[in-house]
């Protein structure tokens, strides 16, 4: 793994595209990401991204932005003028194309030096998005956090296997992810389960009433048609998350599987399908929100 403290120029990037409808703001601490050879890296939509990758090997450099609390107390105001009186709400998605929490967060905690600034200067709305049960380290600050703010924890869980044939483990199990589940529920906290990308799955109806028993707000359930930045999951076509998925389920590859999924979880939880979901915007079956399966 190389990994090289850079200084960058700004933090705060305007959405575009899939994230637009979802946040007025991205914040990536990190470029690269230190879980990028596991189960999530292979079919992660962000290794497609030449700009980023600039010839690298995905899983193999994490560059840190080392100056990142700074920069974003720099632009705050600016860049929550701007979200203001282009969309009313000045919303963050904190990260859409690293981890904030893997594992070299643990040595430079841009992280937490990036939740600490948000204290003192806070987003409307702030959505933190993990595979890593590193998130606990920060527990309190988020907690204090969500007093101030709009404030949503979204770990990603693809469902209710650890392991697909053929790709190497997940970044944390899928037990100890349950358990981050359920700390932030334990402490009032919204907390959503992102099944993203949907993994077949073994006993939907067991997993999303645990789920919902753990006390969670919501689960968004994304499948990669749809979900890693193509609209037909071209990107993901190319990797081998397909070829596992069909030795499992062949019916998962499709995107009927997430509807019926979508279905099933919507007994238990509200439900929210891809970028709608990742928004917040949830419901249950008899109520169907934009981007609610037909
Ligand atoms: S943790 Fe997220 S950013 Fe990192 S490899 Fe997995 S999916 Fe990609």
């Amino acid at each position: 793994m190389k990994v090289d403290e850079i200084y960058c120029k700004s933090i705060l990037t305007r959405t575009s595209g899939y994230l637009k409808t979802v946040s007025s703001h991205s914040l990536n601490p990190y470029v690269g990401c230190g879980f990028g050879r596991s189960a999530c890296g292979e079919a992660c939509y962000v290794r497609f991204n030449q700009w980023l990758m600039r010839g690298r090997e995905w899983g193999q450099f994490v560059d840190v932005k080392i100056n990142a609390a700074e920069v974003y107390l720099q632009t705050v105001e600016k860049e929550k003028k701007w979200a203001r009186k282009n969309g009313g709400c000045f919303s963050i998605f904190f990260s859409s194309s690293t981890d904030p929490w893997q594992p070299v967060e643990r040595k430079y905690r841009l992280t937490r030096q990036l939740l600490k600034a948000m204290q003192g200067d806070p987003p409307d709305q702030l959505i933190l998005q993990t595979h890593a049960t590193f998130i606990l380290d920060d527990i309190e600050r988020i907690q204090s956090l969500s007093g101030i703010c709009g404030l949503r924890v979204h770990i990603s869980i693809e469902g209710d296997r650890d392991r697909l044939p053929g790709l190497p483990p997940p970044p944390c199990s899928l037990e100890d992810r349950m358990e981050v589940l359920k700390k932030f529920a334990d402490r009032g906290i919204q907390t959503v389960a992102c099944l993203s990308p949907l993994y077949p799955m073994k006993a939907p109806d067991a997993f999303f009433s645990r789920l919902s028993k753990i006390g969670i707000s919501a689960v968004v359930i994304d499948h990669f048609i749809q979900g890693d930045g193509t609209p037909d999951g071209s990107r993901t076509l190319k990797t081998k998350l397909p070829q596992a998925m069909t030795e499992i389920a062949p019916e998962s590859v499709d995107l009927s599987y997430r509807d019926a999924v979508a279905r099933i979880a919507g007994k238990y939880l509200p439900v929210g399908i891809s970028a709608s979901g990742f928004a917040g915007h949830y419901s249950h079956t008899l109520d169907q929100p934009e981007g609610w399966p037909a």
